[in-house]
């Protein structure tokens, strides 16, 4: 009877002469479990399809809003707004402005939005001191400049009201006249500047006195 038992497959109850007979039975059992194991495997490959799939849905989600301005920085040509001073890149600059053959004053404040924030280029007062401070070393232009003073709430008077929309004024750079755009003149450490609507006055400022600045 042991023998007998020994010859019965333990997992279907069939029984069998010998134990070869039945160890080849056994074996029969094996192959049914490989061929439901590819089932299982296929399925979790399923799974891992689903889950590629996912995640490319989300990659091209990613670089379709990286692609889109998310957040409004108020940046004017690059020039952005922070809520406080660049401390990296921190130079000076001077502009003077003779419409009329008559010194006008520059604003205080330009690029500045009260209690909000500080355009990398701006004025503290009306010397017409252009700090130029950015949190990493780039290079500025006028064209920039005059743009941030357009775009500063509540700026009075506008560098349009000032030079009474005169489109065609003549710029020095360090007493030098520049026929360049706007866009197209930088704004240099200890540059002084010097916008003219108007007759030329007989002569040009070519440096600034900036003291410690
Ligand atoms: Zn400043
Ligand atoms: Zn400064």
């Amino acid at each position: 009877m042991l023998k007998d038992t020994e010859k019965k497959c333990d997992i279907c109850g069939s029984k069998f002469e010998n134990s070869d007979k039945l160890d080849q039975h056994k074996e029969s059992h094996k192959e049914k479990n490989s061929t439901g194991r590819p089932k299982v495997s296929q399925s979790s490959r399923y799974k891992v399809t689903g889950i590629a799939a996912a995640a490319a849905v989300i990659i091209v989600l990613m670089v379709y809003f990286s692609d889109t301005p998310s957040v409004p920085t108020g940046d004017i040509q690059g020039v952005e707004c922070d809520p406080s001073e660049g401390t990296v890149f921190h130079v000076h600059a001077h502009l003077d402005m003779i419409v009329d053959s008559k010194q006008v004053t520059i604003p205080a404040g330009i690029g500045i939005k009260q209690n909000q924030c500080l355009y990398w280029l701006h004025t503290h007062d009306t010397s017409g001191v252009i700090h130029i401070e950015s949190p990493t070393q780039s290079k500025f232009t006028l064209g920039q400049f005059i743009q941030v003073w357009d775009s500063t709430p509540g700026i009075s008077p506008t560098f349009e009201e000032l030079t009474h929309g005169d489109k065609n004024l003549k710029v020095f750079v360090n007493g030098t006249e520049v026929n360049d755009s706007y866009d197209a003149i930088p704004l240099s450490a200890h540059d002084e500047i010097v916008l003219v609507s108007g007759d030329v006055p007989p002569s040009i400022p070519s440096s600034y006195e900036f003291g410690g600045l």
